[in-house]
């Protein structure tokens, strides 16, 4: 059966990790984004800075159709949980999204699948958009591939509230294409994000997941971005280091139109 498709509002991200980490490169970055960007399109843009500089960067985006957030959170609300960052600061701050279950979290920082569905259903009842990444860790064939992201999808909205589903952000990163010079094939990507809808059709319904965003990420640059988004199962795009360059990501936001 066909899935519906709702109108899905594109959206592109970038996230520094921790590549710009002082006030005044992220001041730079953000002040250009903000003055450049066109204002025009219809698409949505977020910036996840590296999180010494959020406060800086939450300040210059107040009242500004770009959008932020961190790359991670404590999966509790406050206590005794020695340099994390709550959801409470990030609410605080103005941010609309954050980003949850990184590859780079779940293996070099040990992230586990309960953490993650712990992040999301906080995200989600403080009114954040939680960008949850999944992807296989190594290639496979598209069987295989298909019960890996099965199972990270159905951890990850284990305690997640049906009706908003729809609100959430996927971000599909095989592992093997992130910090690459090339992303994955835009064909497999066409293929895979297809998979991920259908598999979230199936298990939550077209009524809770229609609006649910799929993008991609691993190695997107303003060479690839075009072919990768040509499709109605690409929602967009998630950015590293190829947009690092303001002038690229600017390119690559208006490729998302
Ligand atoms: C990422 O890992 O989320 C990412 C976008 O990184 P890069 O594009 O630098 O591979």
């Amino acid at each position: 059966m066909e899935v519906l498709n709702l109108e899905r509002k594109p959206i592109v991200g970038i996230s520094m990790k921790i590549y710009k980490n002082t006030s005044e490169e992220l001041q730079v970055y953000t002040n250009t984004l903000v003055d450049k960007y066109p204002k025009d399109l219809n698409v949505d843009v977020f910036i996840l800075p590296s999180m010494g500089t959020l406060h800086p960067v939450s300040k210059i985006l107040l009242d500004t159709q770009v959008g932020w957030g961190s790359q991670n959170m404590a999966p509790f609300k406050n206590g005794a949980y020695t340099g994390e960052l709550s959801v409470e600061s990030l609410v605080e701050l103005g941010a609309k999204y954050v980003e949850i279950g990184h590859f780079e979290r779940r293996t070099i920082f040990k992230e586990t699948d309960e953490m993650i569905a712990d992040k999301v259903s906080l995200a989600l009842e403080n009114n954040l958009i939680p960008i949850i990444c999944i992807g296989e860790f190594s290639r496979h064939d598209l069987a295989s591939v298909q019960g890996e992201l099965e199972s990270q999808i159905g951890s990850a909205l284990s305690q997640a509230d049906s009706g908003q589903l729809n609100q959430v952000v996927f971000a599909y990163e095989p592992a093997w294409a992130i910090g690459q010079r090339e992303a994955a094939d835009y064909t497999y990507v066409h293929k895979v994000h297809k998979l991920i809808r259908t598999i979230l059709k199936d298990k939550y319904g077209d009524q809770d997941t229609s609006g649910t965003r799929l993008i991609y990420g691993g190695s997107v640059s303003m060479d690839n971005a075009e072919a990768i988004m040509d499709s109605p199962d690409v929602d967009g795009v998630f950015v590293g280091r190829f947009g690092h360059d303001i002038n690229n990501f600017i390119e690559i936001v208006r490729l998302a139109q």
